[in-house]
């Protein structure tokens, strides 16, 4: 079986082919904005660009594993949650290859994509996840049909929160990796708000306070505390819902991932309570294609595809609303 994912919720732009077994092809195109943070209009026009091309590249990618674009059994692509604008552009270039290729549409949850193919990488068989990503902060695990939310933001995602610091101190988007080598040059604390209610964080007011602190102390201190607070808070949810549900395993997705202190902090956890600890590798930790038809192609087997009527796009998507009708 192979399927086609199309994904496209923010800033980047991108088509995978998997098979049941291996990953076919990737192909992607970033938009990146000039100044400020991402502009959903202008993001949506950055995808419908560069569409053509990257279904192009993936297609030609695909043809050198002599796999042609009648191949496909399915055409998934990401119907929420995500800006809208980029959303139904994203949308309209599925429902297209897919009456073209009179191959079946399915819509796939982004949340749900990165679990499941970070668990298929990963070998993973029940874990519970935390990702964390630009627009998105959510701890989840499965439990009885559905990935249950057990944590998540009460504001903006972790990811956003780094940027939008980033971006007071003059660096340009993303900048989340900026902060990172930044912190890495220091080790002193500033005290910074940690905010945990429960089971849910909140980075608004912590992202406040560390632009406050970066007009009285070096930058090199607030990236690094900014990072053990922010970092701690998502630690310390993951154990709770960890011991609550009683597994063993811990995945880590989503761009914020890719932040090497996060995952030191998280596997110090995992260690201490003898979970095995697993992110992916870089190119399905972001956003991708990969995801989007690996999990189509679970959607598919499991019978659950979309009509075009049927497929309007669902900016506030939440994983929860999902029936996880591919595992037993
Ligand atoms: P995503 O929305 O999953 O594509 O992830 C994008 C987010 O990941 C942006 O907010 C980036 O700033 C953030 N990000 C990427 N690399 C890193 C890193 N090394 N450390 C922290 N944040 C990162
Ligand atoms: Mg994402």
């Amino acid at each position: 079986m192979l399927v086609l994912g199309l994904e496209g919720t923010a800033w980047n732009l991108s088509a995978g082919i998997v098979s049941e077994s291996e990953i076919i092809a990737v192909s992607e195109s970033t938009y990146l904005p000039k100044e400020g943070g991402i502009h959903p209009r202008e993001a949506a026009q950055h995808h419908a660009a560069h569409m053509r091309d990257v279904i192009r590249r993936v297609f030609e990618e695909a043809s050198r594993k002599s796999i042609r674009p009648s191949d496909l059994d399915g055409i998934a692509f990401s119907q929420g949650p995500g800006m809208g604008p980029c959303l139904r552009t994203v949308a309209t270039a599925a429902r297209a290859l897919s009456l073209k290729l009179k191959a079946p549409l399915i819509g796939v949850n982004h949340c749900i994509a990165h679990i499941e193919v970070g668990k298929w990488l990963c070998e993973l068989e029940d874990p519970v996840t935390l990702y964390v990503s630009g627009a998105n902060s959510q701890v989840l695990a499965y439990r009885t049909g559905r990935y249950r939310i057990f944590g998540e933001t009460l504001d903006i995602g972790i990811g956003n929160a780094l940027d939008k610091f980033a971006r007071a101190l003059g660096l340009s988007h993303p900048g989340g990796p900026k902060i990172e080598e930044l912190a890495l040059k220091s080790e002193r604390y500033i005290p910074l708000p940690y905010v945990v209610k429960g089971m849910d964080f909140s980075f608004s007011g912590l992202t406040t306070a560390a632009i406050e602190a970066s007009r009285k102390n070096p930058v090199e201190d607030v990236c690094y505390s900014l990072q053990e607070t922010a970092f701690a808070m998502l630690t310390e949810v993951t154990e709770r819902a960890l011991a609550h549900c009683e597994k063993d395993e811990v995945l880590l997705v989503g761009g914020v991932g890719a932040n090497r202190r996060l995952a030191e902090m998280v596997k110090e956890m995992c260690e201490a309570r003898g979970a095995r600890f697993a992110v992916p590798p870089i190119k399905v930790l972001k956003d991708n294609g990969i995801m989007i038809a690996y999990t189509g192609l679970l959607l598919l087997k499991a019978g659950k595809t979309l009509s075009i009527k049927d497929s309007r796009v669902i900016p506030d998507y939440r994983p929860d609303e999902v029936e996880v009708v591919w595992i037993k």
